[in-house]
């Protein structure tokens, strides 16, 4: 038997499984955390999925958001939400990348109205894989994508 470190599944909580192998602390930086909440981060976890690596972040206590969701799949497209009531998983779903975007990016054209007088960006996502992001307000696509905190 090979040996592998066990971590004791949660009670009542979120996993976010199937991120990309090493985004896992990505995923863990843009999610609102507070640092007294217990997390498990596991990176280049073995995934049945293509014979490849995966990374796993377990949070308790918490259930995300919708943005934090929309956070998620701009970072790992793949990665499912598992909701986890007194030790059961009584949801399960995988992230999508929406179709629109508001708050979350920050626009990457220096002149853009909101850059400039500092108000939330508004997007619209015109492909997804290759992932590409147009502001609403200056029409420019976004040459990188910040997720804000
Ligand atoms: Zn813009």
């Amino acid at each position: 038997m090979k040996k592998s470190l066990k971590v004791k599944p949660i009670e009542n909580g979120t996993v976010i499984d199937h991120i990309n192998k090493g985004k896992a602390l990505n995923v863990y930086k843009v999610l609102k955390i507070d640092k007294n909440q217990t997390v498990t981060i596991a990176m280049n976890v073995p995934s049945k999925k293509n014979n490849g690596k995966k990374d796993v972040l377990k949070i308790e206590g918490i259930e995300l958001s919708k943005e934090d969701v929309n956070k998620i799949s701009l970072i790992s497209p793949n990665a499912t939400i598992n909701i986890i009531k007194d030790g059961v998983v009584v949801r399960k779903f995988k992230v999508e990348i929406p179709d629109t975007i508001e708050g979350i990016l920050k626009c990457t054209n220096p002149n853009c109205i909101t850059q400039i007088e500092n108000i939330a960006g508004k997007f619209k996502v015109e492909e997804k894989e290759p992932l590409k992001i147009r502001c609403a307000y200056c029409e420019k696509f976004l040459n990188s994508i910040e997720i804000c905190r």
